[in-house]
């Protein structure tokens, strides 16, 4: 029964947390059960869940700031459940680290979707062969290590960012469709959902940049369409080619 797939639902209302709990149960995860962000951290740090489901709203703390001390150890799945359609919310908690958000009330049948999507996405990468070194300027990508450096000095980005960095990677040079950049990094029912490119493109161009200031362009935005990367150089992996 250990091997069952364990999920921390923080949330303080009982009657959420319940439904939670047999809903999750009921799908053959482990539900494991908080109701704030003290309790929270403890059971991370002692159980190591599989995935997070977080109120935002929390009687000893702020979900959001769980999210961010959360994802200085780990890189798994965080949804967010939001009480109201408040839009700063949203973008805070991606901000920091979440994957993917529901708003109260949700469906069941939604939640378990979401979920699926989220562990799907962490299953591993889409290479089957060695992937190319990229690089734009003197950012270099390197898509077999999960290493991105500048000048020889690494760039850490989370999960998320480098999964949409490796799509954008698989066809340097090239427009890539908002549609397709959501369905590869967050799956088939987040087509539309381009908020969630614009926060994530900006990220990648902030980490990207020397300072505020500077001019340089790393990922170019194609109005209405998509982005495309502005590889200045691919090389193919070292092995294999002799
Ligand atoms: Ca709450």
């Amino acid at each position: 029964m250990s091997d069952q797939p364990s999920i921390l639902v923080v949330e303080d209302n009982p009657t959420t947390q319940r439904i939670l709990s047999v809903a999750l149960a009921s799908e053959g995860y482990r539900p494991l059960l908080s109701a704030g962000v003290a309790q929270a951290q403890m059971i991370a740090r002692d159980k190591k869940p599989d995935l997070y489901l977080i109120d935002l709203g929390l009687p000893d703390g702020d979900g959001i700031m769980l999210i961010h001390s959360l994802r200085k150890w780990t890189a798994k799945p965080i949804i967010v459940l939001t009480a109201e359609s408040n839009e700063a919310d949203k973008v805070a908690a991606l901000d920091a680290g979440a994957d993917d958000y529901l708003t109260k009330p949700f469906g069941i049948e939604e939640l378990k979707a979401r979920i699926r999507v989220a562990r799907r996405r962490l299953a591993g990468p889409r290479y089957n062969k060695q992937p190319p070194l990229v690089w734009i300027g003197e950012i270099a990508i390197d898509l077999a290590n999960r290493t991105v450096t500048r000048a020889g000095k690494e760039i850490r980005l989370t999960p998320i960012e480098f999964r949409l960095l490796s799509v954008l990677c698989e066809h340097p040079g090239k427009l890539i469709a908002h549609d397709v950049l959501l369905e590869a990094v967050w799956g088939p029912s987040f087509q539309g959902e381009t908020h969630y490119l614009h926060i994530y493109i900006n990220r990648l161009r902030t980490k990207f940049k020397v300072d505020a200031s500077t001019k340089e362009q790393h990922i170019e935005t194609i109005p209405l369409l998509g982005y495309r990367l502005l590889a200045t150089e691919v090389r193919p992996a070292e092995d294999g080619g002799g």
